[in-house]
């Protein structure tokens, strides 16, 4: 079975609206081993939405459309759908009362446009939507089927996994499984040479990597059949990228530091210079930190380090904020300052300007105070400023984990 995705709407076709139920619509196909043909964006003309199923059908079996349910007279799906299939919309009560009885529970009147929206296909099924007013479709003619599911998420999710996933589970015959792998500390590139044989030692895996700031992602996928050659990858990926690997695609760095430091009752504390504050909101992500993070200060300006971190003014003017020396000065003092078991520095040049040949954009100067024990980076990343910083940040993480894992 072959599946298109025809979004509706122009909000979303001028790109105001994300196309979130897509994407969300595409990978839940794909976990599911079912085969997504084709996507497109119309606009909420009747004419476009009829178009749009005709070029959706030379692709798929099954439409799944999202948007255009509502009461408001830009909401023709309903109508677009009945006319391709050349069918009636018939009243329903039993819609209608669901509609009644969503504006009751809100002790407000049902608004007249709301009517439109009792209506299904003749021959047709009602999927309810138990969080908005317009419930989702179904209808089926021959060879061709159709889902129209409402516009906002919070709607389609749902009634996605009520109605949808359990359809597409009895369907689709080819089941697939996929591992995924979550690397850091690493480039693409990089990642790409060292696994490049992967490709051709494992013929029948599709290897595809996702590339971020801060990560590379490799989703690998395969037919149920091929599972003993995926395993046997898994093997020779998790060797290979030992050093990187951190988990599968949903595990988070930050989230990773937290639970080793809680693990052994370690704490820690930040100096931030170049990235502002931005390493230490990074890990305040992860919910429960409190118990593991002191303090996180950020010293941007010279009088700030000498105030805040007890920097030597001599060793600052001989070598100055961002270097090798200062890092490891800042990182060294923050521990004495906060008492925490890690502490770790940043500071760097993230540009435009600042720069010299001796010290360019992109320099960044890493400290890291592990128990006592100090290791020292420094980095020229490329970029611009935000990038820099998300990068320096990046690596921060990266080698907390790797220091405290190591303890
Ligand atoms: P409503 O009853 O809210 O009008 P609807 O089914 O008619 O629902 P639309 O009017 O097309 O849906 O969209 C309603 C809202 O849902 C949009 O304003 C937008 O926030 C969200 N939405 C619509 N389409 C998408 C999409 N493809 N991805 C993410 N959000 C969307
Ligand atoms: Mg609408």
């Amino acid at each position: 079975m072959n599946i298109a995705i025809l979004s509706i709407g122009n909000e979303v076709l001028s790109g105001k609206t994300l196309n979130t139920n897509g994407a969300f619509i595409a990978k839940e196909v794909e976990n599911l081993g079912g085969k997504l043909t084709h996507q497109q964006v119309v606009s909420d003309e009747i004419g476009e939405i009829i178009r749009g199923l005709e070029v959706s059908y030379t692709y798929a079996d099954l439409v799944i459309t999202i948007g255009g349910l509502g009461p408001t007279v830009d909401d023709l799906t309903r109508e677009g759908v009945a006319k391709y299939f050349g069918i009636e919309l018939v009243y329903d009560e039993g819609i209608y009362q669901g509609i009644c009885d969503y504006f009751q529970r809100r002790r407000k009147e049902v608004p007249k446009n709301n009517f439109r929206q009792a209506y299904k296909f003749d021959g047709g099924l009602v999927l309810p939507n138990h969080n908005g007013t317009a419930p989702a479709l179904f209808f089926e003619q021959g060879n061709q089927s159709i889902f129209l599911l409402p516009g906002p998420p919070s709607e389609l999710e749902p009634i996605f996994y009520e109605n949808v996933r359990p359809y597409l589970i009895n369907r689709i015959k080819e089941r697939k499984i996929t591992f995924s792998y979550r690397l850091c500390g690493i480039s693409e590139s990089i990642a790409e040479e060292q696994i490049l044989h992967l490709y051709e030692k494992y013929p029948h895996l599709n290897i595809a990597p996702y590339c971020a700031v801060d990560k590379v992602d490799y989703i690998v996928t395969t037919q149920e059949c091929y599972e003993a050659e995926l395993k046997a990858f898994d093997e020779d990926f998790r060797c290979i990228m030992k050093d990187y690997y951190i988990g599968d695609q949903t595990t988070n760095l930050s989230t990773e530091i937290v639970r080793l430091l809680k693990e052994k009752q370690l704490t820690l504390a930040t100096a931030e210079s170049c990235s502002g504050g931005l390493l230490a909101s990074t890990l305040i992500n992860v919910e429960g930190i409190s118990t593991v993070f002191l303090e996180g200060i950020i010293c941007y300006s010279y009088e700030s380090k000498l105030k805040h971190l007890n920097i030597d003014v001599q060793r600052l003017m001989k070598f100055g904020a961002v270097s090798e020396e200062i890092a490891h000065d800042m990182a060294t003092n923050l521990k004495e300052i906060s008492g925490a078991d890690v502490t770790v520095s940043v500071t760097g040049i993230a540009g435009p300007s600042g720069g010299s040949k001796l010290k360019p954009v992109g320099l960044v100067y890493m400290a890291i105070n592990v128990c006592g024990q100090i290791f020292l980076k420094s980095y020229i990343f490329n970029g611009n400023r935000e990038k820099i910083r998300q990068r320096t940040v990046a690596e921060a993480l990266y080698w907390l984990y790797q220091y405290i894992k190591a303890l």
